[in-house]
């Protein structure tokens, strides 16, 4: 008894191997599960009958038996490649649909949809000459906007719906529209203004408030200006100027969700950058997209 608490004393497991030993069996598992009742599973019988032969053979000193399996089991690992590269290909093709994986595939195409969704309202608004603010929540709450001057509504975005909500006769046209999650939760919000003096003095209150809500906020806030009709997005106190409606839709289909992607070869020559001639508040190179 004691030899065996010596043994099992110069094991010595430590949590790395209890973490190792379990994504092993998880990742047998999920392989049997993978191919159980195909073809390669029934093989997998054959396979672990002929190792037994291989060890009770050796264990037998049957050396001719014994050599022509070793010789099996080296070849016959290539060839069970070549039986078996349709299994593989499912296989490997079933993983990569996993529920995980395929959920985060939908979770970036629904927000490339609505990223897709606001760009196209922009660049209607922007034709029709009608001003707008469309605030984008990102991990920062904007209820205390809503809760104070917003009326709250339950949609899918749906660029029509922005538009309509911005066309100046409806009555939630003045202030913005604030996108959680897909969905369009509120409108008529009234956003608090830059304290900084802008570079651009022909920028009003809209813009003015554009901006201070992302300075106050990590949400993403497209303008649309009724004087100019340009398309602006202001982004962590920084105000990007005059952009195409392909140009927003880079910027925001890049940044959500999470993961930063960056876009080479972006055509910035239409932008401009605006920032509060006060102290920088967030760090962002001006020309990167
Ligand atoms: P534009 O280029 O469209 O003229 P601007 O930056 O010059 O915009 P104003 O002309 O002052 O700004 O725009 C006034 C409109 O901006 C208001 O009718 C209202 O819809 C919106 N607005 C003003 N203040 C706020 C605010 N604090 N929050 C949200 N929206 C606001
Ligand atoms: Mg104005």
């Amino acid at each position: 008894m004691g030899a065996l608490w010596n043994y099992v004393g110069l094991l010595q497991i430590d949590l790395l191997d209890v973490f190792e030993i379990t994504v092993v069996a998880v990742l047998i598992y999920r392989v049997l599960i993978l191919w159980s009742g195909t073809r390669a599973f029934q093989m997998l019988f054959g396979l672990v009958l002929l190792v037994a032969v291989y060890a009770a053979a050796g264990w037998l000193s049957l050396d001719l038996i014994r050599s022509i399996l070793s010789q099996a089991f080296t070849y016959g690992a290539f060839a069970l490649i070549v039986v078996f590269h349709l299994e593989l290909r499912n296989a490997l093709a079933r993983i990569g649909r996993s529920r995980v994986l395929s959920a985060l595939t939908r979770l970036q195409e629904r927000s490339e949809a609505v990223a897709d969704e606001i760009a196209k309202a922009a660049a209607e608004l922007s034709r029709a000459r009608t001003g707008a603010i469309i605030a984008i929540e990102r991990e920062l709450s904007l209820e205390e906007y809503i809760e104070k001057t917003g009326t709250r509504l339950r949609a899918d975005v749906s660029s029509s719906l922005l538009v309509s909500l911005f066309t100046p006769r409806s009555p939630l046209h003045d202030g913005a529209v604030i996108v959680r999650d897909g969905q369009i939760v509120a409108a008529g919000v009234h956003l608090p203004l830059t304290q900084y003096p802008l570079s651009d003095r022909t920028l009003g209150t809209r813009h003015r408030a554009t901006l201070g809500l992302s300075e106050e906020t990590d949400a993403y806030v497209v303008v649309v200006s009724e004087e100019t009709s340009q398309i602006s997005l202001a982004r962590r106190g920084v105000l990007r100027r005059n952009l195409s409606s392909q140009q927003l839709l880079d910027h925001l289909a890049a940044d959500i969700p999470a993961p930063e992607l960056s876009r080479p070869g972006a055509d910035l020559d239409a932008e401009s950058a605006d920032r509060p001639d006060g102290p920088k508040r967030f760090d962002e190179a001006p020309s990167v997209p």
